[in-house]
């Protein structure tokens, strides 16, 4: 069974990605690719996209709800990194079942993370 994130990206298309500007600063450690990112204000950069009147994040892949994932995942801002997917440690996340009931998506339940038993 697919990571049920990569059959969703709604909160990738639901709210503003903002970080401190220095998660776009090589020169500091950060690994988010600056020209993805806007200034917000003097201490603050936002992912482009995600300001929109309808957001979506730019480095977003894919379709919502169908087939989505990140296209830098392994430098995506820390705000990306916190939010949690509803029940994928046992619990609830509210930031999840906002950004896909958005996007007419059902919450996630406890169930979306069953794993098959093989054979
Ligand atoms: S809204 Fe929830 S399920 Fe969808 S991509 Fe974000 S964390 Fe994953
Ligand atoms: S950087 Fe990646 S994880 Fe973060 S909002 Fe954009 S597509 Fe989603």
């Amino acid at each position: 069974m697919p990571h049920p994130c990569l059959r969703c990206g709604a909160c990738c298309a639901f709210f503003r990605v903002a970080f401190h500007w220095s998660e776009a600063d090589a020169a500091l450690g950060g690994v988010v690719p600056p020209e993805l990112a806007e200034t917000l204000d003097p201490h603050r950069l936002v992912m482009r996209g995600t300001q929109a009147s309808k957001p979506r994040c730019i480095a977003l892949r894919g379709v919502v709800g169908e087939a989505a994932h990140c296209g830098i995942y392994e430098h995506r801002p820390s705000v990306c990194r916190e939010v949690e997917p509803a029940w994928e440690y046992g619990r609830p996340s509210v930031q999840c079942d906002k950004a896909r009931l958005a996007h007419g998506l059902a919450p996630l339940a406890p169930d979306d993370w069953l794993v098959p038993i093989a054979g």
